[in-house]
């Protein structure tokens, strides 16, 4: 897929789009599920799709996760060696067309690692590596099945599962077999895995009962234990009753709302909710394109630093060192204005005076307008580039009819 015909898939809001779901249910995302069948199905299906750019944080931790995952097969180096790899991993991934967005590519380009990640960040995340790595038995690289052979479930780190009992299938981080002849199924998660309730995130939960339910049904006699561990907790559980039928009515549902091979329409399974504000697939999504273009900075009263999402018309583009700010009036022709938008940002979105376009998880400085929604945001804070939007995403689109 070409990024011209990612493009056009992405802004054709006015088109009704038919999905299909063509994959097993995938462990990592049921919690999706639950929130949303189309956010679900755009995100497992692969589908070509405007997405919002990742956070640094978030690439950081991809980064963090295959540095563990090798050196749980190499062995640990030295604390300094450990900084540099990560370093270097976070470097290829923010540098990848296909892991960041243009603009965190602009953004290593102008300002380098330190517009990104502080020192203070890769030296907490490279200890996060070595304790993690330290506390799991070594495993050489192997040359064992990655996937189920002989009908046993395989063992190591990053080994495949799936069952066509279940209708799943998925990766998981790592497999041990436990002295007694059961198995340990363990996932890394390098941000918290508590909520702020303390209750164990449900979409981990799901995850680690779906991988537990395709081990099960590989070897059914065996005892598997499920251990979470997160940047500063851990969470173990066994496959208990509890959660396995958690997980299968999870897997009902997803058969239910999604069969396999039928043709669904993306209005019958989009669900607005809060939830879309942490929606990465939101920039593709009709639904939501629709409601947000239909939304006003005025009838927004109540914003209590949520994600930022405008749409509306450009009235004014001024450029000024590679920089520019974006003049705007929304659908209620109130005005508004977005500064530090990378120059090279407005041409791949195509925003010229005139267009419709929306824009995604802007920053704002407004933080105390009591409670109104913001009129001024911002992309790359030139003054602190570490603070600046770095998921910023924008689009230009058609105007929604009211
Ligand atoms: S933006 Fe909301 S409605 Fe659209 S796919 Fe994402 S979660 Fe679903």
């Amino acid at each position: 897929m070409n990024e011209g015909t990612a493009e056009a898939a992405a802004n054709s809001l006015s088109t009704r789009r038919t999905l299909i779901r063509t994959k097993p249910a995938s462990p990592s995302a049921l919690g999706l599920l639950e929130l949303c069948p189309l956010a679900y199905l755009m995100q497992t299906e692969g589908m070509p799709r405007k997405t919002i750019g990742q956070h640094p944080a978030a690439l950081l931790g991809t980064a963090v996760h295959a540095v563990t995952s090798s050196m749980i097969a190499t062995g640990i180096p030295t604390p300094q060696d450990v900084i540099d790899t990560v370093k270097k991993e976070f470097l290829k991934l923010a540098g990848d067309p296909a892991r960041s967005s243009p603009f965190a590519r602009w953004m290593l380009q102008r300002y380098g690692i330190e517009g990104f990640v502080t020192r203070r960040q890769l030296v907490e995340r490279s200890a996060y590596v070595i304790g993690l790595a330290s506390r799991l038995p070594h495993i050489p690289a192997s040359r064992r099945a990655t996937r189920a052979f002989d009908g046993k479930v395989p063992t190591g780190s990053e080994r495949w599962l799936e069952s066509e009992k279940s209708g799943a299938a998925g990766k998981v981080d790592l497999i041990l077999r436990t002295p007694q002849g059961g198995l340990k199924i363990i996932d890394f998660k390098t941000g918290k895995i508590y909520e702020e309730d303390g209750q164990i995130k449900r979409a981990y939960i799901l995850q680690m009962a779906g991988y537990a339910r395709m081990a099960e049904d590989l070897e059914p006699a065996a005892n598997l234990e499920l251990e979470l561990i997160g940047k500063t907790e851990t969470w173990c559980s066994p496959f208990n009753q509890e959660l396995r039928s958690m997980v299968d009515s999870v897997i009902a549902s997803l058969r239910l709302k999604l069969p396999l091979g039928r043709e669904i329409h993306d209005e019958q399974t989009a669900v607005l909710g809060e939830h879309c504000a942490r929606c990465s697939s939101r920039p593709s999504c009709r639904v939501y394109g629709t409601e947000l273009s239909r939304r006003t900075l005025a009838n927004r009263d109540t914003w209590n630093g949520g994600s930022l999402d405008v749409a509306g018309q450009v009235a004014e583009i001024r450029v000024e060192a590679g920089l520019a700010t974006l003049l705007f009036e929304d659908a209620g022709a109130a005005r508004a204005r977005i500064v530090g938008i990378p120059e090279a940002i407005v041409e791949e979105a195509n925003l010229g005076v005139g267009r419709e376009f929306h824009a995604y998880s802007l920053g704002t400085s407004e933080a105390n307008r009591d409670g109104r929604f913001p009129r001024n945001f911002f992309v790359v804070d030139t003054a602190l580039p570490g603070r600046s939007a770095f998921q910023a995403t924008f689009a230009a689109t058609e105007r929604a009819s009211t």
